[in-house]
């Protein structure tokens, strides 16, 4: 068996799930290396969770120093420039030899890409916007709470109306419960077209039961003070919280991996048209059918990632490679006060994919907090 170095860019949730399959797989002699600007891993459902009151991110990051201890290297640096035709990538600082490469640097938020979103509002998926988002929520004593969703894809589908529902319950703790409004806009025409009708319909009934109005096809083309400005219409509110749009790295537009404006192309085998290179989680876009797409979380970045390991491992052991994403998985949807709800997806099942909704309990949010510390003691 040949060592090999398999270079991993980004230590997000499909970048470390992939190093440390790996690292279970193979000797130490092939090396395994991270890179990522950042010098920390914190999931993005703890976002939600410092909304809610119930987490710090100082205490909830965990450091990506962490993976030297398991034989995985961590380079805290910028990755700059992908050469694909000499199989070397380059970062701020040196350049990388690889012979597998894993992409795995998810999405940049571009909310440049709304005139006055970046000044009219606070970013629910920005971890600087987050604390803001906590502590106006409580300070709101009536008025109109908008929160929009302006871009699509967006990591995470169900996650807005989560946060939706998380402040809904922050709001009924601080006595505001009644005086303030909530909206939520959409640019899809129903809540989760990935989930089907009757899955939006379902979330639609929990955002209703709870007092926030649902706005499909509003598709944001600015942002004015206190007005959202929709290709047809426009709405008014007082505190406006966005999902702004996401935008692959530039850095897989530049080495000719995504078209502009595009997301890495795969299928499920997530091989990108480059020998020994993969694409994973949600820099990639996986079509199912002509017309749905795997979502953009974590679950499937993690799937991804095991499933890419699992063949590299294979191909430098010389072995028949058999592993392939199932498309199988699921996310928690907290509907604060303590519980969530449970969304199972099976992307592959014969003959459509498969989405269904299992009602709010304590136990699913058990499972969630579960779901975090059980991979942060796997992974770092
Ligand atoms: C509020 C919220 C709640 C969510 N809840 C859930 C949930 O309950 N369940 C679930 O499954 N998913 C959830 N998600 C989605 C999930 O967080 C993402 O889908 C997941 O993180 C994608 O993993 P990834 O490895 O593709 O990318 P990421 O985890 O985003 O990792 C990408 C890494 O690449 C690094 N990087 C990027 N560019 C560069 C560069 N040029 N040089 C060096 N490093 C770079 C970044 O620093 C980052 O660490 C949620 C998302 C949000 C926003």
């Amino acid at each position: 068996m040949r060592p090999a170095n398999i270079v991993i860019l980004g230590g997000g949730f499909g970048g470390l799930a992939a190093a440390n399959e790996l690292r279970g797989s193979l000797t130490q002699d092939s090396r395994i290396m991270i890179v990522d600007k950042k010098d920390w891993f914190m999931m993005d459902l703890v976002k939600l969770w410092m909304i809610a009151g119930s987490r710090e991110f100082e205490s909830s990051k965990r450091p990506l120093e962490a993976v030297t201890k398991k034989g995985i290297e961590f380079i805290n640096e910028n990755v700059t420039r992908i050469d694909l035709q000499n199989k070397i990538v380059r970062t701020s600082y040196r350049r990388l030899h690889y012979d597998y490469l894993i992409i795995a640097l998810g999405v940049e938020l571009a909310p440049e890409l709304i005139p006055g979103l970046r000044e009219n509002s606070l970013v629910l998926y920005d971890i600087n916007d987050v604390p803001k988002i906590r502590d106006a929520i409580r300070k709101m004593k009536s008025g109109r709470l908008a929160i929009a969703i302006t871009g699509l894809p967006y990591k995470c589908p169900p996650a807005p109306y989560e946060a939706a529902l998380i402040i809904r319950s922050v709001l009924e703790e601080t006595g505001s419960g009644s005086s303030v409004e909530m909206d939520l806009y959409s640019p899809t025409p129903i809540t989760l077209p990935a989930g089907g009708p009757q899955v939006s319909e379902q979330i639609l009934q929990i955002l209703n039961s709870k007092g926030i109005n649902f706005h499909g096809s509003c598709k944001t083309v600015a942002v004015d003070p206190g007005k959202l400005k929709f290709e047809s219409g426009e709405a008014a509110f007082d505190m406006l919280i966005t999902v702004p749009p996401h935008k692959v790295p530039l850095v897989a537009v530049d080495c000719g991996l995504a078209e502009p404006g595009r997301f890495i192309e795969v299928d499920r085998t997530c091989r990108t048209k480059f020998e020994g290179v993969y694409a994973i989680g949600d820099v990639n876009q996986i079509m199912v059918t002509d017309k749905i797409a795997v979502p953009k979380a974590g679950i499937f970045a993690e799937g991804e990632g095991v499933a890419v390991a699992r063949n590299i491992a294979s191909r430098i052991k010389k072995e028949a490679e058999g592993a392939i994403f199932d498309g199988k998985g699921g996310c928690y949807l907290e509907t604060g006060k303590g519980a969530a709800g449970y969304i199972r997806v099976d992307m592959y099942a014969d003959p459509v994919p498969i989405t269904e909704i299992l009602p709010p309990t304590a136990d699913y949010l058990a499972e969630k907090e579960k779901f975090e510390k059980e991979r942060l003691e796997r992974w770092l």
